[in-house]
């Protein structure tokens, strides 16, 4: 995997944001694999396809790509507001590629969500543009990946070193079952990954997961039985090889 950008494909261009759009689709097209099955290459979609970029010819997985100069940061700027609720609450939101790079059209970081780890709940809504603007009263989104549990971000490249294809297919893979759940019960899945990933520790307890029981009860007010809903999903976290059971109440996290 080479990491830098091709920029004599920013010939012709003057602004900086096609510059940027051109050379990181450009990068993905020769560079990137499928995560979900490792073929390669990824597909281009035709031009100004409302959501997608790109597909993989095998699978039939889509991918949308955001990429940013600099630092990864915890929200992405993404398009509008109420199209992109739609498409998550009727799961047509295709995956995420997120790519930074530097300022010498290098790659540094570029990571998959895939689709089943967003929600309305990481979805944020900018303000209404301005008057003056012209396209005034438009509501564009942002995506807050910090509330995105960590097996919900999978890394292609991490801080300049490209990861292992085998690790990369075997992650992304493994939450695909999420697909399968009703809304409700991968809300609760999702919801006890990020209390997990909280935990400062990589051994922990059923009491150290039992401390989140307040802050869920707040969002599952109806729910007087939050012990045994946290039980249940640690349960089937195991058995999606998420996290380990060691014994007598306690985990580790894989
Ligand atoms: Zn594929």
């Amino acid at each position: 995997m080479n990491l830098n950008f091709n920029t004599k494909l920013a010939e012709g261009y003057s602004s900086n944001s096609q510059i940027a759009r051109v050379l990181s689709e450009a990068w993905v097209k020769e560079n990137s694999y499928c995560p979900s099955c490792g073929n390669l290459p990824l597909n281009e979609f035709e031009n100004n396809r409302p959501v997608a970029d790109f597909y993989c010819l095998s699978c039939s997985e889509e991918f949308e790509l955001k990429s940013k100069i600099g630092l990864m940061s915890n929200t992405i700027t993404d398009g509008a507001y109420a199209s992109m609720i739609q498409r998550i609450n009727s799961n047509k939101n295709p995956n995420f590629f997120f790519l930074t790079y530097t300022k010498q059209w290098s790659v540094n970081n570029f990571l998959i969500i895939p689709k089943q780890f967003f929600t309305p709940e990481i979805i944020i809504k900018r303000k209404p543009l301005a008057e003056t603007s012209r396209r005034k009263g438009w509501i564009g989104c942002n995506i807050n990946i910090s509330n995105i549990a960590e097996s919900g971000k999978v890394f292609l490249v991490k801080n300049a070193e490209p990861i292992n294809r085998d690790i990369v297919k075997e992650s992304f893979n493994k939450t695909l079952f999420l697909r399968e759940k009703s809304t409700d019960s991968k809300g609760w899945l999702l919801d006890l990954m990020n209390c997990i990933d909280s935990i400062s520790k990589d051994s922990f307890t059923l009491d150290d997961v039992y401390k989140f029981e307040d802050k869920l009860k707040v969002k599952y007010p109806n729910n007087n039985f939050i012990k045994d809903k946290i039980r249940q999903q640690l349960q089937i976290l195991r058995d999606k090889n998420l996290i380990e059971f060691t014994g007598r109440g306690n985990y580790k996290k894989v």
